[in-house]
């Protein structure tokens, strides 16, 4: 059994790991992806010959390295699929594509980070939209473009960030639909002056983007786009205060790719099915576990940290993941009691967060015909009928339409439907709460699970006499 077991290895988990492992506990860390990095730090294929450092590639350098010499136990290309509250602690179960395996830990480090928020317009499930976060997870780890002439639209950092690197590999921009004025950027700069090397990353983006020639539209967005069987063209409109397209504004644009993305949310499924409370709130990003200062939950033996436990960006998961990781250290008695948690700089990446934070009229985008719930085929209509009919809850609106019921388990669609729900009944957020949390966290073969097996040679009891 090992002391703790951290799942993700993304700035926050990778750095709780390292601390916990110096601190002289044994330490589990477990990850779907093939290394240590997580999303922003994450390594590079070994397939690309060349490739420019940047500060994200050599702070997940860094943290590769710590990881291989700390002796750490490595879960890597191993998904966390379901947890047990066990004797003494907790029983994880991961999968590979082919095994299964079963770990055992006094206690839990939950820093799974954050998911990316897509509010559905018409068009948006042809093949060449991809969401924005993908776009970077693409061209950093494999240095593939979306598409030769690419539209990015949405709102928050990503959007300079990702059209700059289309820009710098050699691919053209052709416009930055931004939800956000100018002035929403201007009035952060006294926060942004924090951290002048970021503030000047993002100025050199932004210069790099004027050189090229790239028209950025504020207070603008994607409203449509138009293809048969891939992306041929979008339609831009301008929006209000609110966020709603401003009717007979609309353009139209070439384009063969769309990058679409409106900020982050906070990655909650095993928090929320091992009981934990959670907190809504719109500057962390939504609903995110509740934790104190020092990364414990209110549920004991279990912790967290980085994004999971609201949006604060990467500039904080570090120093979130070495506070959790005393934290571990001293409720297990293995360390004394820091008297005061290490100091956590949030106030770069809530200013970030701040700019994604979704206005009410966003979803005025979304048209009757629009499918809402990809896995499912579930539109705009479909939900509204439903919620007509009495529906008050995530639960409800998934038992009536299927919404939420497919492979995704309704990561993607159930923040737009707490939308549309929001907008249609008048209830808060809280008030409709969060979709239930179900194993698997995520999706795993049946046969991985299965394993082989010959059917005759299964304990089944014999059947009940008639
Ligand atoms: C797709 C994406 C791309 C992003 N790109 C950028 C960027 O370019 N620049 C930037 O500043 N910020 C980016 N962000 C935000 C950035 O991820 C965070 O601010 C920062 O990385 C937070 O660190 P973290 O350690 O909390 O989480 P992460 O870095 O997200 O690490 C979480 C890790 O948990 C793993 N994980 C989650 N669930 C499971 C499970 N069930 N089983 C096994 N492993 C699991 C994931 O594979 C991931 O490696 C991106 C976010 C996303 C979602």
């Amino acid at each position: 059994m090992y002391d703790t077991l951290v799942i993700g290895a993304g700035p926050a988990g990778g750095s709780a790991a390292v601390v916990a492992a110096e601190l002289g506990l044994s330490v589990a860390l477990v990850d779907e992806q093939r290394g240590p990095g997580g999303q922003v730090w994450r390594a590079k294929s070994a397939a690309i010959i060349e490739s420019r450092a940047t500060p994200e590639s050599r702070a997940g350098d860094k943290l590769r390295q710590d990881i291989s010499a700390s002796g750490i136990s490595t879960y890597f290309s191993k998904r966390v699929w379901q947890i047990q509250p066990g004797k003494g602690g907790w029983k994880i179960y991961i999968a590979s594509a082919e095994t299964t395996e079963v770990l055992y830990a006094r206690t839990l480090v939950v820093a799974t980070g954050a998911q990316e928020r897509v509010i559905p317009i018409e068009g948006w499930t042809l093949p060449g939209v991809i969401g924005l976060a993908a776009a970077t997870a693409m061209m950093k780890e494999h240095k593939i473009l979306p598409g030769h002439r690419v539209v990015v639209s949405g709102c928050g950092p990503l959007l300079p960030f990702v059209a700059h690197e289309i820009v710098a590999a050699g691919g053209e921009v052709a416009a930055i639909a931004d939800l956000n004025s100018f002035g929403d950027w201007i009035r952060l700069a006294p926060a942004l002056m924090r951290r002048p090397d970021l503030a000047l990353r993002g100025k050199n983006w932004l210069g790099a983007l004027k050189t090229a020639g790239v028209p950025m539209l504020y207070r603008h967005s994607v409203t449509t786009v138009i293809g048969e069987d891939s992306v041929r063209g979008v339609r831009i409109s301008k929006v209000d205060g609110s966020w709603s397209p401003v009717s007979g504004t609309e353009t139209y644009l070439d384009a063969d790719a769309v990058c679409l993305g409106h900020g982050l949310m906070p990655v909650t499924e095993i928090t929320r099915l091992l009981g934990a409370d959670h907190t809504y709130a719109r500057g962390l990003g939504g609903w995110h576990v509740t934790s104190d200062d020092r990364g414990r939950t209110s549920v004991t033996g279990l912790y967290v940290c980085g994004d999971s436990a609201g949006i604060l960006g990467a500039a904080a998961a570090p120093a979130l993941g070495r506070t959790t990781a005393h934290t571990v250290a001293s409720d297990l008695s293995k360390a004394p009691r820091r008297r005061s948690p290490h100091r956590i700089p949030t106030c770069f990446g809530s200013a970030m967060t701040s700019l994604t934070r979704v206005r009410p009229g966003l979803i005025d985008q979304i048209g009757p015909g629009t499918i809402v719930c990809r896995c499912e085929g579930v539109t705009r209509a479909e939900l509204e009928e439903e919620i007509g009919t009495g529906a008050q809850s995530l639960r409800s609106t998934k038992s009536g339409t299927r919404c939420g019921m497919g492979p995704c388990g309704g990561r993607f669609c159930a923040d737009t439907v707490a939308m549309i729900q929001e907008k249609l009944t008048g209830k808060t957020r809280e008030e409709i709460g969060q979709p239930s949390a179900r194993p698997p966290f995520r999706p795993v073969l049946v046969s991985t699970l299965s394993g082989t097996f010959i059917y005759e040679d299964l304990p089944l009891p014999a059947p009940a006499p008639l």
